[in-house]
């Protein structure tokens, strides 16, 4: 049946994430670091408010653009967050996680072979998502000189007449890079010069441990060029419920609705519910996950420094991304070898494109003892490699 499969889809790489988990699936009593998903549960008050629906009955679709309400509540915490106004009306959508908002933008951005910029290492779903979108991703190495930072001249270097737009990522999921207000208007000058359009996808602005988040649509000009995708997946602990939303212009947020109401039609309305009572009460729990994250990361980076492994302070999301060169190892070889033989699982850097050999990723929502276990046994590991 094969044969039957659209040749786009069938020549689409699976992702390296994927293949690695499922070797890790097959070996028992595994440490895995490997995936990017809180270890907590969503604050109480989030899951009340869904049940409290269901007993009202509240279990019919909402607006295509997803609950007033809610997206009045998106409008003032993202004001208040990012210092950025969007009308609720028509400048913010509700989608079903980021995932679907990253979808819907790309398809309502791009047309046959335009290109989108993906600085590397990068989330796994930017590159197929550009190619299903019918574009085509141009990869764009940082550097670990450069901390992982897009610099505005690696993005010069990168356009083309086809460049329609460059996708952000920051604080970065796999290295935990985040991007000062001065590096971004390297980034917005280039973007209003060349008439670009920004997708920003800063789903981890809440998780940054002591700068905070600023986010590019905050730039001058630069709000009508961005489509900022958030949701509630990392900081409240919401994977489960895929909830998400896109702030941008009328007319882009017009088209991703467009899009969305023939493929989607809504986001599910207990999730929606869920997201409101979240937004409105929980914060303080929110803060209280943060700030466990921040132990966690120092921990895990004074424990990955003191096995012999360079490793950046990472400023946010949850990811350590160190340097494994020190061992001569590949990162598949590394990931591999320390599944094997420490029953740890981490994720090779080559997953996240070419610019992240040479490093692993170690996500670190999880809890202290699974970390301080992890660690000793990396440390052996990297011990009897550095031996060697
Ligand atoms: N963007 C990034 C950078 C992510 O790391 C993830 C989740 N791993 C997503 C988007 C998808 O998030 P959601 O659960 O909201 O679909």
């Amino acid at each position: 049946m094969i044969e039957k499969v659209a040749t786009l889809v069938r020549e689409l790489p699976p992702s390296g994430i994927r293949r690695f988990f499922d070797l890790v699936a097959e070996t028992p009593g595994v440490i895995s670091l490997g995936v990017g998903e809180p270890d907590f549960v969503t604050p109480w008050a989030g899951r009340e408010a869904c049940i409290w629906g269901l007993e009202k009955g509240k279990t019919h679709y909402t607006s295509n653009h997803g609950l007033l309400e809610l997206r009045e509540a998106i409008s003032r915490d993202v004001e208040a967050n990012l210092g950025v106004s969007y009308d609720p009306r028509r400048e913010i959508m509700v989608t079903v996680g980021v995932s679907e908002a990253l979808d819907i933008a790309l398809r309502a951005l791009l047309n046959p072979g335009e290109e989108v910029i993906i600085p590397e290492p990068s989330y796994v779903s930017y590159q197929p998502c550009t190619l299903l979108a019918g574009g085509r991703p141009v990869p764009v190495a940082t550097r670990w000189e450069d901390g992982f930072r897009l610099t505005p001249a690696a993005l010069e270097q990168a356009l083309t007449p086809s460049t329609k737009a460059v996708l952000l990522c920051y604080p970065n999921n796999p290295t935990g890079t985040t991007l000062s207000r001065q590096d971004l208007e390297g980034i917005a000058e280039i973007a209003r010069a060349r008439d670009l359009i920004v997708i920003a996808d800063e789903i981890y602005h809440h998780l940054t441990y002591g700068r905070q988040h600023f986010s590019i649509a905050a730039l001058p000009g630069m709000k009508e060029r961005t489509i900022l995708l958030n949701g509630f997946s990392k900081a409240y602990a919401m994977t489960g419920w895929r909830l998400g939303y896109a702030c941008g212009h009328p007319d882009l947020i017009n088209a991703m609705v467009k899009i969305h109401q023939y493929t989607m039609l809504c986001a599910p309305i207990t999730a929606q519910l869920a997201a409101l009572e979240v937004l409105k009460s929980c914060r303080g729990e929110m803060e209280a996950m943060v700030r466990e994250y921040d132990r966690r990361r120092r921990l895990v980076v004074a424990g990955l420094r003191e096995a012999g492994l360079e490793c950046h302070e990472p400023e946010g999301a949850f990811y350590v991304f160190p340097s494994i060169r020190s061992t001569g190892l590949t990162s598949e070889q590394f990931a591999t070898e320390l599944l094997r033989e420490q029953k740890v699982a981490v994720v090779p850097g080559s997953a996240f494109g070419a610019a992240g050999e040479g490093c692993i990723r170690i996500s670190y929502a999880y809890s202290l003892a699974q970390l301080q276990e992890a660690l000793k046994r990396i440390r052996m590991f990297v011990q009897s490699r550095m031996a060697g």
